[in-house]
């Protein structure tokens, strides 16, 4: 069989650990024997970060606006204990975070439904994705303690010194306080995002905040939103067939409970960081998550929702066996690989996408698993596969297709 050809490379960002060790193996077993595999490689790999000042992980960043799609393996986010296991020279900050900070994206979370892998909450089918803005509310709050009775306002400078303040409380006794912001800006690129994804996906989009309690903080998000849908996507959606819709968020909350899935659910900050662990709780496993950055300029970075799996890569390295899923580290390249055929109209690389995405799926539904899906799985006659075993067997499914 003839290889499919791509036409313009992926940024290829590899990383660190098991997920590492994976990598390999997707690329030998799944990739290779299956496509021309174009990539710019990059290695993000702990100490070939550490031996460029992290300036890798920058030209990655760089390399994915000069061709817009990018697959990156899970990379270490250094700690005091990294520092020594690796001879760091500084504490690098998070890859993720240097690349959002160039891509200025919004990450989008969505579970991989299996057969037998069901969801908590019975009526969801579908999956349900959840946008959280990266930026900004209690994660960039400044705190007081207010040791007792005093005044306590809120005051802007304006650059020509003029000066608007606003009573918080007037403290009787002791107390706390807290000082919340965020930018338009970064708002228009999470909305812009969220819309893009959501016709990418044809998939309708809700968002919610507290703009009944909150009436120019939380009010200035749902306003910002509505300006950019109705001014430059409104006649999209309507062609796409989807929806956007706008509710308070514990509105949302039950709502999300009561549906079948299929939407992309955009959270503020806070509401995000919560309700995606809910979310992934609830729909099984995080090594069933893929993760994809899309940035408000429609450049896409692909990954898997799980970290490095260091547990298993400490075993892989004394020589025992692992059992590590793979699942969502192929779905981050089957990920890449689709849009890459999407933009180049390289509908064989797009479909090849597909069949691998089946084929994981189909090798799962037909009882050969990892050990963390074979744990919580309702399939009787389930075998369990080592890490390799269960990428070979992918494999056969897919030759099989
Ligand atoms: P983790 O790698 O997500 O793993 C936590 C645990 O979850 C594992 O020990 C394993 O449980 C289970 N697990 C996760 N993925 C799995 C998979 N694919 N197959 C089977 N089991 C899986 O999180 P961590 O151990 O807290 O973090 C390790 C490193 O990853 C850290 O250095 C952190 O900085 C980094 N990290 C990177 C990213 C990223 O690049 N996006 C995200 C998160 C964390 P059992 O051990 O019980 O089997
Ligand atoms: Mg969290």
């Amino acid at each position: 069989m003839e290889k499919i050809k791509m036409n313009t490379p992926l940024v290829e960002m590899d990383g660190d650990e098991m997920t590492r060790i994976l990598w390999q193996i997707i690329k030998e077993e799944l990739l290779l024997p299956f496509i021309d595999l174009k990539t710019e490689y990059y290695d993000l790999g702990l100490e070939h970060r550490n031996a460029t000042d992290d300036q890798v992980t920058v030209e990655s960043a760089q390399a994915t606006k000069k061709y817009g799609v990018a697959v990156k393996c899970a990379t270490i986010t250094p700690n005091a204990a990294r520092m020594k296991e690796y001879d760091l020279k500084e504490m690098w900050r998070s890859p993720n975070g240097t690349i959002r900070a160039i891509l200025d994206g919004t990450v989008f979370r969505t579970p991989i439904v299996v057969k037998g892998i069901e969801p908590c909450v019975r009526n969801w089918k579908k999956p349900i994705t959840i946008a959280r803005h990266a930026y900004g509310d209690v994660y960039k709050g400044v705190e007081m303690k207010i040791p007792g009775a005093g005044t306590c306002e809120l005051v802007y400078t304006a650059e020509d010194g003029t000066e608007q303040r606003e009573l918080i409380q007037q403290f009787a006794g002791a107390g706390i306080v807290q000082g919340q912001h965020n930018l338009d800006t970064s708002i228009e690129s999470f909305a812009k995002s969220c819309f893009n994804y959501a016709l990418d996906q044809k998939q309708d989009l809700w968002f919610a905040t507290k703009d009944t309690i909150s009436k120019k903080y939380d009010h200035t998000f749902k306003d910002i939103f509505q300006e950019i849908f109705d001014a430059e996507y409104k006649e999209k959606f309507d062609a796409a067939g989807i929806e956007y819709f706008y509710t308070l968020i514990d509105d949302a909350v039950a709502r999300v409970m009561k549906s079948e899935g299929g939407y992309i659910w955009a959270c503020k900050n806070y509401d995000g960081d919560v309700m995606s662990d809910m979310v992934s709780s609830a729909f099984g496993s995080l090594a069933m998550m893929t993760s994809v950055l899309v940035s408000p300029d429609g450049y896409y970075e692909y990954e898997a929702a799980h970290g490095t799996v260091q547990r298993h890569y400490y075993k892989h390295l004394k020589g025992e066996e692992t059992s590590t899923n793979s699942v969502a580290t192929i779905f981050a390249w089957t990920g890449a690989l689709r849009k890459r055929g999407e933009l180049d109209q390289n509908k064989n690389l797009s479909e090849f996408a597909d069949r691998l995405e089946k084929a994981c799926i189909q090798t799962i539904e037909s009882g050969k698993m990892t050990k963390d899906l074979a744990l919580i799985t309702s399939l009787k006659d389930v075998t369990v596969l080592n890490s390799q075993n269960f990428i070979k067997e992918i494999r056969a499914t897919l030759e099989k297709m």
